[in-house]
Order: C-alpha cells, then structure tokens, then sequence
C-alpha cells in the first residue's frame, strides 16, 4: 500500500469509526453472535489476490461489529469500564502510522521521552512524589509479574545472579487476599512461589479490605516455620466489590518484616485524578510498586498500565540485558525501557495518552469521574430506598454498586442456592435482552449483581432505565 493509497482508505476507515461510534447506543450491548459463528463467517483459506477497503468495511459491519460487545455503549455496565476515549484513538493511530522501533533509546528516542514525560505528567497527576519514576506495560497483569519478579529478586539477594529461587533454603511467600483479582495468584505462580505459599489474608467483613492485623498474624506464622514473606499485594478497588486495602497500615505491617508492597490500584488509579479520593490510597508513598490502568475508567485505549517503582536502579538490575547488539554511545546517560520489564520492543503506548491528555484536557476528564462517581451514590441511594428485596452488599466506594435482589417465596425469603439461581437467571434475562448489560460476582459465597458505572457516554437517564429494566427482570424470573 502506498502513502496515497493509504491516504484514500484511512479517510475511509476513520469515517467508518466515526459513524460506529456514533451509533452505538442504537445496537444491542451484547455481542449477537453464538459460540463459533465469527470463525464459519470467515473463509477457511487466505486470500491470494488483493481486496480493497471496501471489501473490508463491509466485513466489519457484517462480521465483526456483531460479534463485538459494545463496551463503549451507555448501557453497558458489566465488569469495569474500558472506554477509548477517541482522543486516545487517534494517538493509538498516530503511533502505529509513525512506526517506532522501541528497543532502545536509541532505536526511538522520542518513544522513550514521551513516555518518561507523559508517565511524569501522570504521577503528577496522581498525587505521587517525585520519588517515583513510571513506564507504561500492557496490562495490570505485567505490572504486578514485574513487581513480584522484583520482590522475589530483593528478597533473595538477587539469586538469579546464581542457582535462581531453587537453591533457597527458605520458601518465599506472598501475601494476597480473597478479593485479589485473578492476575494476583498468576503473576505468583509464574514468579515460582507455587500455591503453597500464596497466603491468603483475611478481610474485614463489612469492607472487604485487607486485615492489616491478620496479615502481621500471617507474616508471623511463616517467620516461625522459618519461611520468607518476600511480597504483600493490596489492591485498591478491588475487582469483585471495589474494597481498598489500607495502603498505610499494610505499610506498616510490611516495614518491620522488610516484605516489598506492591499496590494494584488498576481501577482506582483513575480515581486518583481527583485529590479529594487521594486518602484512598493514603500510604501509596511507602509501596515499594504501583501500576494502575488509565485503560479502564481513565479511557485510554487498551493497552496501557502504569507501572511505577522508586528504586529502579533494582528493577533496571533484576530486568537487565545489555547484548552487543544493542549498544550505543548513549548507555549509562538515557533510560532503556527495555530494563524495566519483560519485552524488549515497546509500542509507542505514550503516545494515546498524550493524545488524551491534550485533546481532551485533564478538567473535561475529571469532570466525568465526578459525575460517574456521583452517579454511583444516587444509583446506591436509589437502590437503598427501594429497600427489599433489594439491597446494597457492599460499601460504595467508587463507581460499582453491588446489588442482591431478595425476593419472599410463599412467605419465605428466598436463600442459598435457589437465591444463587434467582440472581444468575435475572442477570441473565436481562443481558440477553440486549438492552443493557451487568456482570455477577460471588461475595461472601453468594451470587449478587455489579452495576459497574463509568462507559463515557452513560448519564443519569441511562441509570434511571436500568433501574426500569432491573425490575422488570428480577420481577419476572
Ligand atoms: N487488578 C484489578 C483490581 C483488576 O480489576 C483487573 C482487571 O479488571 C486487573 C488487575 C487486571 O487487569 P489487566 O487486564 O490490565 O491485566
């Protein structure tokens, strides 16, 4: 394809998103498609000749966008927001038409600036200290890898130099909760803790946060078995119920035994925006690592998470290579990216939120985190007068309100697994209505329904029917 070529087709192409985005909120939120329907829609065998554009838009209308969920719909409420922001959109194009090569500094030294400013302008952002510097991974699930990988490295005198975690007399043991998401017990598991040695810490029962006093009890008990507590990980919004570990107290329980912090802020990092929801990570100074993901709530556009440490001069030496191949005059006075996680080549993933960031303007994007969250306690409210059967599970702290509908059956109210059955089968009636869309999530061993707030384009009326549709489903089944 040629610049001029490229030229015709991409006008072509940005008109196509143009209209999808526009008429989003005129499909229906859940992908239409059955299990296997995209892959018969597509020829088995590649295609020898060329096709144009066209041929391509028409498969996207026909194929792809009915196999895709609107995640960018208003009446999508399901797990957390992950909107992309068009702004974002652009810097994402903007990257991919320029073609970096990120694998050194000198391979692309405006990737490798842009990036330190922009994760810069984002700490600043956030509240942070100059203490910290940042990178920007794929994903939360990076993040939290190579801050356990870390962890694992300081607690060991850095054994990888030698026989690796293998030849340690001590087994090395990592802290978590039940609320930790998912990616927590992986990144364990691929840092070579094992299962055996994934603590997992008791919550309060109201919050659902982290007891800083268990995890001193927990600490204890492996101290006394002659085991090494190598890494504590608190989440701030957690994924189920959106509960925020006490960043400070676990500080505190982490400091006496020297065990590294790292803090999974993915979703309540945007929050952060906002100085007034800062006391929500009060202690985030005494974290060894943070990440969190301007991908979901924030809106820029997958993939991108904050990555950021203090001590980099540990990160740079657990993560370092210095092949032949890639050195320059340079070395020793620029960052190299590639020492500060997995991958050797980068995207230029600074690029969409400096897109962001300029276009859309910090005030315009914390305004709508303010009316998100205000959306959240009138939601909440809402629910709360209704009174039963319904009701709230867990303490509003941000954006995602959890709720049970409880109903009486011939005098009884409804309990154990045939509440279980209620809530999947209201939950489900109303995804497969289209109209709108909630996830489920099991707290305290019971199904209960997350309507998670915070799609760009959902505001108050768009609540006030969901409200309708959460009747009429949990009503009728
Ligand atoms: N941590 C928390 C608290 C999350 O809610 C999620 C995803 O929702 C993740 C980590 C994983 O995020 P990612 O998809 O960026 O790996």
């Amino acid at each position: 394809m040629t610049p001029e070529e490229f030229r015709v087709a991409g006008h072509q192409l940005i008109d196509w998103i143009a209209d999808y985005r526009t008429d989003v909120e005129q499909r229906p939120v859940k992908a239409q498609v059955e299990p296997g329907e995209v892959k018969r829609a597509l020829p088995a065998t590649p295609p020898e000749g060329t096709e144009g554009i066209e041929a391509l838009l028409s498969d996207l209308d026909d194929i792809v966008v009915p196999g895709t969920f609107m995640a960018q719909h208003p009446m999508h409420f399901g797990w957390f927001p992950s909107n992309a922001a068009l702004s974002s959109v652009l810097g994402d194009m903007a990257s991919s038409g320029l073609g970096g090569l990120g694998i050194s500094w000198e391979s692309c030294p405006s990737l490798t600036e842009v990036e330190e400013v922009v994760c810069d302008w984002m700490r600043q952002l956030t509240g942070l200290s100059n203490a910290w510097s940042g990178a920007i991974n794929d994903t939360a699930s990076t993040s939290t890898l190579t801050g356990l990988l870390v962890a694992r490295e300081r607690a060991t005198g850095l054994s990888q130099n030698a026989a690796g975690m293998q030849a340690m007399a001590q087994p090395l043991v990592v802290y978590a909760t039940e609320q930790s998401h998912s990616s927590v017990a992986k990144a364990a598991l691929l840092a070579g803790f094992g299962w055996d040695n994934i603590r997992i810490v008791a919550t309060d029962p109201v919050t659902y946060a982290m007891d800083p006093s268990a995890l001193a009890d927990a600490i204890a008990v492996d101290v006394a078995a002659i085991r090494l507590p190598a890494a504590i990980i608190a989440t701030t919004g957690t994924t189920s119920v959106t509960a925020m570990d006490p960043v400070a107290a676990i500080v505190d329980v982490a400091r006496v035994n020297n065990v590294w912090v790292h803090l999974d802020a993915a979703m309540a990092g945007s929050a952060m925006l906002l100085p007034e929801y800062r006391h929500l990570w009060d202690g985030v100074e005494g974290v060894d690592s943070v990440s969190w993901n301007p991908h979901k709530w924030m809106g820029t556009i997958l993939d991108c998470s904050l990555f950021y440490m203090r001590d980099v001069e540990l990160l740079n030496r657990v993560m370092s290579t210095n092949p032949t191949y890639l050195r320059s005059a340079v070395d020793g006075e620029v960052t190299q990216y590639r020492d500060w996680g997995i991958p050797l080549g980068r995207r230029f993933r600074a690029m969409k939120l400096w897109f962001q960031l300029r276009i859309d303007g910090v005030e315009a994007l914390q305004e709508r985190l303010r009316r998100d969250l205000a959306n959240a306690q009138w939601f909440s409210e809402l629910v709360v007068s209704a009174g039963a059967p319904w009701s709230v599970v867990a303490p509003v702290q941000l954006q995602t309100v959890c709720v049970r509908h409880e109903p009486v059956v011939d005098g009884v109210a409804l309990s154990g697994e045939a509440l279980d059955a209620h809530t999947q089968q209201w939950i489900k009636t109303l995804n497969e209505s289209g109209s709108t869309f909630l996830s489920g999530a099991v707290i305290d061993g019971r199904w209960m329904a997350r309507v998670s707030i915070g799609v760009e384009a959902t505001e108050r009326h768009h609540l006030e029917r969901l409200w309708l549709l959460m009747n009429e489903a949990a009503g009728s089944v």
